[in-house]
């Protein structure tokens, strides 16, 4: 490391965390803010899995479709605040345009990179660390009521199958065998291999802040309000606590880069996914793997003693409260699907995946302005928050990664 520089990371969820403890290991002088605290955002209440297989974004072709039928059902997984759909528009617009083949197949070609190693990549972040005790190796599982629907799910099983992700098919009652929580109106699990999962990632994040201070990094609770720039560079940001001067800034803020890219002047097309969990404590039934209900589309992970069952999407503002309907789904689903299933109590919880209408996130230097983008990672950002903190922090160390960079071009929706 030549050139130790003074650098401001806004935002301490996965991608800032990550991004701070591998700017620090490099040698740099790192400064990490969050205006709640570590994992406050969508990083503490995500299903904890180490999807390295999602790599098919939700607008594949054929979206526009589905997602009429859904909105049209209130029993679906999408939900849609009509009162913010002006504000939503010109990103829907742009989300349903890259719902064709060729874009889906460059999204994929982004993913991978970004998905492939995330087990190890989360290793290699926590070796030897207070919070590697928190990753877990998995397989990890589809559920489908049936083969046939199964089968109409063929065009992600090519893409994943093109990717190298091998599927193994359990079907009929070989099924609640494998996974008894599952009541006999699930007769297909498509089984994939070497995954991995978090067991609890609020605590994760935690133990990830303490891990930068422990290396010798700085963590601070304030809001950054406004970056100042001179002559086009940025110099410091200003908080409530007032202002710190900086070489670099890198924008971790998951759904809230927005607004402070608005500071710099761009207007980027980026919109909140508010996803929903129910965590049920003490549960009497845990899978033996995390798996996806397909039907429902909700991921089921067993967390130590607890079960969190996550998804949902919901397109809307993120100055609402959570809705009661997609719980009240999300309730409904797990009393259809699970066996006999009886808890303690439920934590009920609402966060914002941070979506591009391309499914890719920004990542890389916002013009020459030394303030780089790290956000934007939409339904995996728990996977590829490890991945996209090292790219950060190889580009700010002057290192060339070893992959190309330019499906995350941060300036890709500038009009600055
Ligand atoms: C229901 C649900 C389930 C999910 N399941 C998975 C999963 O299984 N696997 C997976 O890979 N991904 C999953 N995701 C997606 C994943 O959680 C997100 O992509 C990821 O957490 C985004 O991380 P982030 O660091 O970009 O943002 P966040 O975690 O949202 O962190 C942003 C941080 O910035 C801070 N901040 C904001 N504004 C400011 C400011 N002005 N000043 C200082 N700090 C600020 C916030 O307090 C927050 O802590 C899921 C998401 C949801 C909602």
């Amino acid at each position: 490391m030549t050139n130790p520089q003074k650098i401001i990371v806004i935002g301490a969820g996965i991608c800032g965390v990550s991004t701070a403890i591998w700017l620090r290991r490099a040698g740099h002088d790192v400064l990490l803010l969050d205006k709640d605290g570590p994992g406050a955002g969508a990083s503490y209440g995500n299903a904890g899995l180490l999807a390295q297989w999602a790599l098919v974004p939700v607008n594949t072709p054929g979206v526009m479709k589905t997602g009429l039928k859904y909105m049209l059902n209130p029993k679906s997984p999408l939900f849609m605040q009509w009162s913010y759909f002006p504000k939503l528009f010109p990103w829907l617009v742009k989300f349903i345009k890259h719902a064709n083949d060729a874009d889906t197949q460059r999204t994929v070609e982004g993913l991978i990179p970004l998905l492939s190693d995330s087990v190890e990549q989360h290793i290699a972040l926590t070796r030897g660390t207070r919070a590697e005790k928190w990753i877990a190796r998995s397989d990890l599982s589809f559920a489908y009521e049936t083969r046939a629907l199964f089968e109409a799910d063929s065009y992600g099983w090519g893409l994943r199958r093109k990717a190298g992700f091998d599927v193994e098919l359990i079907e009929g009652r070989a099924v609640q065998e494998a996974e008894p929580i599952l009541k006999d109106n699930i007769t297909c699990l498509a089984v994939t291999k070497n995954h991995g999962h978090i067991l609890n990632p609020g605590e994760y994040l935690a133990d990830l802040a303490q891990v930068l201070t422990d290396e010798g990094g700085e963590y601070r609770q304030a809001e950054v309000r406004d970056i100042t720039l001179v002559d086009g560079r940025i110099t410091s940001v200003e908080t409530d606590h007032g202002s710190l001067p900086c070489d670099r800034a890198v924008l971790t803020a998951g759904i809230w880069s927005k607004p402070l890219m608005h500071k710099l002047g761009v207007k980027v097309l980026l919109e909140a996914e508010r996803g929903y969990h129910l965590h049920f404590k003490n549960a009497s039934h845990l899978p033996n793997n995390p798996f996806m209900m397909v039907s429902g589309k909700f991921a089921v992970n067993p967390m130590g003693a607890d079960l969190r069952c996550a998804g949902m999407v919901e397109l809307g503002s993120i100055e609402k409260p959570p809705s009661k309907a997609p719980f009240r789904l999300l309730r409904g689903q797990v009393a259809k699907y699970f066996n006999d299933f009886t808890f303690d109590s439920v934590e009920e919880w609402m966060g914002f995946r941070p979506s591009t209408p391309d499914s890719l996130p920004l990542i890389g230097e916002i013009g020459q302005t030394h303030v780089m983008a790290g956000f934007g990672h939409q339904h995996i950002g728990l996977t590829a928050g490890p991945k996209t903190g090292r790219i950060l922090a190889d580009l700010i160390s002057g290192q060339r990664p070893n992959l190309d960079l330019r499906a995350y071009d941060a300036n890709r929706y500038s009009g600055r």
